[in-house]
């Protein structure tokens, strides 16, 4: 009989595996939303709605996990859980209330892979943390690793919501097209809201500690880092003066 730890590793082991195969996929296809929207990819629905809609099952899947947990929740759980509502709060119910550039639309099919991927990676953060993974006390605290990984969640949040914030300032409410942004990160890299991104979701694994929270940050930077590449080639594309030395997503590298 299949028990609820082994089908929880079979579901983590299988998101490893489409992570790999995305990361290659997404080499050649670039998901069509935001500048790089084109035909042929379905139906569409409202951005913000659409938005909404598939971050829900991430802010919603953990507390609900946390909630009916039989298990007592320890410390770190639930400052953990914090994070990752500081996190989903704001990318689910401001973020997309916020964003700027007129009545755009987003494919129904890119709705319903981010639900997808939502409520499969909710489900992996939060039976790690609140049913299956091993119970941490108020030790694990103290342990370089949570410390560490807190850290680096926090400053990769920061520099993912600043940046987030600096690309809304292009626009004024109502106004459509694109600007060079200046300044802040901008002036090393392309896209440095991803790289806050995936900062973030390093610093998750580390202080969670799980192989669950490694596969949610491949799985950011397999989806990110080829993104960033194709906003960075745009940019380039439509902006003769854009800035030679700035990278796509590494300071420095590229
Ligand atoms: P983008 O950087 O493409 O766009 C963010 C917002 O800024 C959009 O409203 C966009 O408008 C606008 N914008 C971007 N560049 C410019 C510019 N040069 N001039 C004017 N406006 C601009 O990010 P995404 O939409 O892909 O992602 C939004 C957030 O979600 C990010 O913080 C990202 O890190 C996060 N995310 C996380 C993922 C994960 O795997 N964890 C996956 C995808 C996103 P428009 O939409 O019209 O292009």
């Amino acid at each position: 009989m299949l028990t609820e730890i082994s089908f929880y590793n079979s579901v983590l082991l299988g998101w490893l595996g489409v992570a790999a195969a995305v990361f290659v996929v997404l080499q050649f296809v670039v998901a069509p939303y935001g500048r790089h929207a084109r035909k042929g990819w379905g139906p569409s629905m409202p951005r913000t709605a659409g938005w909404v809609l598939m971050e829900l099952p991430a802010a919603a899947l953990l507390p609900a996990l946390a909630l009916f947990s039989a298990r007592p929740l320890s410390v770190p759980s639930f400052l953990l859980l914090w994070l990752w509502l500081l996190h989903y709060l704001n990318r689910t119910f401001i973020f997309p209330f916020r964003m700027r550039g007129g009545t755009v639309k987003i494919p129904l099919l890119i709705v319903a892979s981010g639900f997808v991927f939502n409520g499969i990676n909710g489900y992996l953060q939060g039976g790690h943390l609140f049913l299956l993974g091993p119970a941490r006390g108020a030790e694990w605290l103290s342990d370089p690793r949570f410390i560490s990984g807190v850290v680096l969640f926090l400053g990769g949040w920061l520099l993912n919501m600043r940046s987030d914030a600096q690309l809304r300032a292009l626009r004024a409410p109502g106004e459509e097209g694109y600007k060079i942004p200046r300044g802040g990160a901008f002036r090393w890299v392309s896209c440095p809201n991803y790289l806050g991104e995936i900062i973030e979701w390093a610093g998750w694994a580390l202080a969670t500690w799980s192989v669950a929270g490694l596969a949610f940050a491949l799985w950011t930077a397999a989806n990110l880092v080829p993104r960033a590449r194709a906003h960075h080639h745009w940019y380039r594309k439509t902006f003769p003066d854009y800035p030679d030395k700035r990278k796509a997503i590494i300071p420095g590298l590229f």
